[in-house]
């Protein structure tokens, strides 16, 4: 069974791509799919916010 790795929420096995970015429906966390057989994933690294020069 899959777990959201920050609220340990019970994620079910989606149709998705390994990379794939979604967000945790419990806690809103981003999950990146690492691997879809088994199906985990793993807190996505978060992007830093700089748009700017
Ligand atoms: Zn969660």
């Amino acid at each position: 069974m899959t777990e959201c790795p920050e609220c340990e929420a019970t994620i079910e096995p989606k149709p998705m791509i390994p990379g794939e970015i979604f967000s945790c429906a419990d806690c809103g966390a981003e999950l990146e799919v690492t691997t879809t057989e088994p199906f985990e994933v793993q807190t996505a690294p978060k992007e830093a916010e700089d748009w700017g020069e």
